[in-house]
């Protein structure tokens, strides 16, 4: 049996970080690669010349209720106590989403709202999370018209700046992350740990990666380096964290991805929006603007806003952002995964072809390690 003690990571993001600090550990050589010229991958954010954390790949809020998970990072970056709300501008009225008992009384008339929270109470318990696909699913026409009202002005237009598609249309994981939440308690998450690294996403990655047996190199192609290192590299376990499909040269075909971009904007002034995020479900082209400063309350006179519009990745053009799940593109990935040579592993958002939120990528490389840590 071949005993591998050093080991190829492609993607110095989170998933490759935490797996890379894990076999350090435990005494194994590791070497990170990445083809960017920074490390933490997607949740890369810098300071910039305001003093304001800008988080460049969209906003990140870590959650979790993962004891493992949050002990993991807390051994490198504390977190502040940040709870993450969204704004939504419905009708020109701000109120929060996941929709919720305060947004009935913030949307509708008062007798109306009450009409409704009681038979929502009736048919709930609460504290109840219902994914608007399951909600439509009303007999009662008073909740019948709530079902239709959400659908249409939270999920319709939103859904379709995001993927192109109907709610109906794209996996049912997906609009059930925002799902009716039959409670006052408006948070987006309701996970036991909550909060943004103080000193920001980047810094937490870095200590994740300072250990004396992991060796960081940026700027650096895998497959270039792959086949520069031919002979070393036949004893090395190689984990990936790039798209699967870019690994075996597309040969089945591309594994189709949703890509965003920010148009970044610094205003004069101290505050922007009145919440980190707003999101704009019904109108503009954008589907939400990101304040930065709100996360871990930085100082300045100025701020700095992201308006986000999606749009389809690209390859060479824009980067990949959101798998988009669906059976076809299940088995094409699945097709990709059967191919993998023994001592590869796939691990990631691009390696799995997985929308994890940040706690389960984390997670995800936990476990990867634990199974193959003796090996
Ligand atoms: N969504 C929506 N309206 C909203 C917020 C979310 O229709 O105001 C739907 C949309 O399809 C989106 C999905 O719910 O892609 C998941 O939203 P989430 O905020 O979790 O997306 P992320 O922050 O990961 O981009």
């Amino acid at each position: 049996m071949m005993i591998y003690n050093k080991n190829l990571i492609a993607g110095c993001g989170l998933s490759g970080a935490v797996i890379a600090r894990l076999l350090a550990d435990i005494g194994e050589k590791v070497i990170v690669i990445d083809r960017k010229n920074h490390i933490a991958g997607n949740i890369y954010d810098y300071k910039d010349e305001n003093g304001i954390y800008i988080h460049k790949y969209g906003s990140h809020i870590f959650h979790t209720n993962n004891e493992k998970v949050w002990e993991f990072l807390n051994r490198f970056t504390s977190f502040n106590t940040y709870m993450h709300k969204v704004i939504a501008l419905i009708d020109g009225i701000e109120t929060t989403i996941p929709f919720n008992i305060n947004t009935l009384y913030d949307v509708f008339p008062k007798s109306l709202a009450k009409r409704l929270e009681e038979k929502l109470l009736n048919k709930f318990e609460y504290n109840t999370k219902v994914p608007i696909l399951e909600f439509q699913k009303q007999d009662d026409n008073d909740l019948k018209f709530l079902a239709d009202y959400i659908y249409e002005k939270v999920f319709l237009h939103y859904t379709a700046k995001q993927w192109g598609k109907n709610p109906d249309e794209i996996a049912s994981a997906v609009t059930a992350r925002v799902p009716v939440h039959v409670s006052k308690d408006d948070r987006y998450f309701q996970d036991k740990y909550q909060g943004i690294p103080l000193n920001g996403y980047t810094k937490m990655v870095e200590n994740i990666l300072n250990h004396p047996n992991i060796e960081v190199k940026l700027n650096t192609d895998f497959k270039e380096f792959a086949s520069d290192n031919q002979e070393e590299l036949k004893n090395f376990r190689i984990f990936y964290t790039g798209s699967i499909d870019e690994f075996f040269d597309y040969k089945y075909g591309e594994l189709p991805y949703r890509s965003v971009h920010f148009k970044f904007e610094t205003h004069n002034r101290e505050f922007y929006q009145s919440n980190a995020v707003v999101n704009y479900p019904c109108n503009y082209d954008f589907t939400r603007i990101h304040e930065y400063k709100y996360y871990l309350n930085d100082e300045s006179d100025k701020t700095v806003i992201a308006k986000e519009y999606s749009e389809y990745f690209e390859n060479g053009k824009n980067e990949r952002y959101y798998p988009i799940c669906n059976d076809d593109n299940k088995n094409l990935y699945e097709k990709y995964l059967s191919q993998t040579p023994d001592n590869l592993y796939f691990l990631g958002r691009l390696g799995d072809y997985k929308y994890y939120d940040m706690d389960k990528a984390v997670e995800r490389a936990i476990n990867l390690f634990e199974e193959i840590k003796n090996g």
